[in-house]
């Protein structure tokens, strides 16, 4: 899934041959270098913004791409979300268990079973629903911005378990070697385990809401240069689907779910 590199190659190369029809502030070349400002995200939309150019920063190509090629690790689409429930990754999060389940003539069944991460009911696996934690529309600035914390590029970490678990073990890969992160995504280097339902309870520590939806300085140029090749819609998309926004509920949990599960603003 390389949606978000070979978009931005494609653009990457327009705006190299000096044909990228647009007022570029980004220089030819091997370094990306972008003079608008920090980004933060605008309250009253729920959207991350370009604020007012206060910081000035460059981004070598290559760790441009390094970022891109880990959003994409962390992508899907609409169409293709669904899989997830197949993937080893999203299955070490949310672990698929043989379980016998009771019928009504008292008999069970051996079945395969996963957990419902809000109520914790164990269902047959074909009953969960894939739930988007941040709704598809309109919470798609929100996804972005929790895959920009699993990377380190914004001001705050995230505190949720799955996001903090991919965020500690990118740092842990990111030590060993520059695409060791990619085992996360292979052989489950680096992750810890199964999130229990009630973890996902805990209410988290209030921290430094402001600061987990702004772009640190290489959050900033990168996002930046992404909505300069008019990439936002495909990186909501991408990200509003992906891993970290996806997790399995029963249809009880799942009903009713709406902007209300918006977080940012605080509702
Ligand atoms: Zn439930």
């Amino acid at each position: 899934m390389a949606y978000l590199e070979s978009a931005f190659k494609a653009k990457w190369a327009l705006a190299a041959s000096g044909s990228f029809n647009s007022p570029s502030t980004i220089s030819r070349g091997r370094v990306v270098s972008i003079d608008q400002g920090v980004l933060t995200i605008n309250k009253a939309k729920s959207e991350i913004t370009l604020a007012t150019p206060t910081v000035e920063g460059m981004l070598p190509l290559d760790i441009a791409i390094g970022y891109i090629q880990k959003l994409d690790a962390m992508s899907r689409k609409s169409t293709t979300y669904a899989d997830l429930k197949n993937y080893s990754t999203f299955n070490t999060f949310y672990p698929r268990e043989m379980k016998n389940l009771l019928y009504f003539n008292n008999e069970t069944k051996n079945e395969v079973t996963r957990t419902c991460t809000n109520c914790g009911v164990v269902l047959p696996d074909r009953l969960l629903q894939m739930d988007h934690q941040r709704p598809k529309i309109g919470g798609q600035i929100e996804a972005v911005a929790k895959v920009m914390r699993i990377l380190q590029l914004t001001v705050e970490g995230p505190r949720g378990p799955k996001c903090t678990q991919l965020y500690n073990a990118f740092e842990e890969a990111d030590r060993h070697s520059s695409n060791a992160w990619i085992r996360i995504f292979t052989d489950q280097s680096f992750l810890t385990g199964a999130i229990r339902p009630t973890q996902m309870r805990v209410t988290s520590p209030p921290g430094n809401m402001d600061g987990r939806y702004t772009l640190n300085n290489p959050g900033s140029i990168l996002y930046a240069i992404l909505l300069h090749f008019g990439m936002g819609d495909l990186l909501n998309i991408c990200l509003v689907n992906g891993i970290a926004n996806i997790r399995p509920l029963c249809s009880a949990c799942n009903g009713g779910r709406s902007n209300k599960d918006r977080k940012y603003p605080p509702v």
